[in-house]
């Protein structure tokens, strides 16, 4: 349990409030800091613009604040941190691990029918190579419109990644074959998720990293664009996901409803069930979060 160098955080998107589901990793994450008696840490991903709501980012830590789930530092704006994206990008580059690439989707497409391809089993399409330095059509750095990551090896074999979750257990994914080059900066200028949390993660000093399941496939990419770029691999540990009436997983997109941060107590509650914890109700949110922590510790052989 000891572990003074412990850096957690809780990274929302401002895509929308807070619901059930969202909740459940604010809480897990925050009583997994707690439980190692480390910091934790809030961070707005805020960079797919189209996609945030204005206002959403107060009202996400307002709703934090009023389940007591107070950061132990400012939070931070990933919109302006984009000269630590637009660095990494530039060392990626340089060591010939990034590529420019100028398809559309639907020359992507094409290329895999093409090719007897279709789609990775995530349903997303794993990019052929075509502007791959090298390939049938280089495209210069200069007139990169998307910029994407190189998944070969320097022996040119495939990106192999094994890891243990800390709630999943051993987990393998082949990126090259069932993700592909995938992209750091959008066609719109706009910073890829991927970059940006890896480089933020790195920037913080995060050792552990608590999130819903749903990113778990994520993290093969995040853990190989850290190796390109020699940043230390953070430990993590993906949470259940709260599913509706339908068995859909909740989200913003599915028009989950928002937590009431009038009824804190009720919020801890909902998210500590679906994490497995019994805690005694509780007259306050301090005293339940106090409650708690020891029960994360034993559910968790922290
Ligand atoms: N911003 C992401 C989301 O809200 C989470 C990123 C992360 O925890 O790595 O889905």
């Amino acid at each position: 349990a000891a572990g003074g160098g412990y850096v957690g955080r809780f990274a929302p998107s401002p895509t929308g409030p807070l619901h059930a589901g969202s909740m459940v990793a604010a809480l897990a994450s925050w009583l997994d800091a707690r439980a190692h008696g480390g910091r934790w840490l809030v961070r707005i991903e805020d960079v797919d613009t189209p996609r945030c709501i204005p206002g959403a980012d107060l009202e996400i830590l307002r709703q934090l604040a009023a389940c007591g789930l107070h950061p132990d530092a400012p939070p931070v704006w990933q919109s302006r941190r984009g000269d630590l994206y637009a660095r990494a990008l530039d060392t990626l580059h340089a060591a010939g691990l990034a590529y420019g690439c100028r398809c559309t989707r639907r020359e992507i497409a094409l290329a895999l029918a093409a090719a007897g391809h279709d789609r990775s089993r995530h349903g997303e399409l794993v990019y052929p190579g075509t502007c791959r330095p090298g390939g049938a059509q280089p495209v210069p750095w200069a007139e990169a419109r998307a910029v994407r990551l190189l998944t070969v090896q320097p022996d040119g074999a495939d990106v192999c990644i094994d890891w243990t979750d800390d709630r999943l257990g051993p987990q393998h994914q082949n990126v090259t074959r069932e993700v592909g080059d995938f992209v750091l900066r959008r066609a719109d200028g706009l910073w890829a998720y991927q970059l940006a949390v890896v480089v933020d993660d790195a920037a913080q000093g995060i050792t552990h990293v608590v999130r819903g399941e749903d990113l778990a496939d994520n993290t093969p990419r995040q853990l190989w664009l850290q190796r390109c770029l020699g940043l230390p691999t953070p430990r993590y540990r993906h949470t259940p996901l709260v599913l509706d009436a339908h068995g859909e997983k909740l989200s913003k997109q599915t028009g989950a409803a928002a937590i009431d941060p009038a009824r804190p107590l009720a919020v801890l509650r909902a998210a500590a069930q679906a994490l497995d914890l019994v805690v005694p109700a509780g007259d306050d949110v301090d005293q339940f979060l106090r409650a708690a922590v020891p029960r994360w510790t034993i559910r968790c052989q922290v």
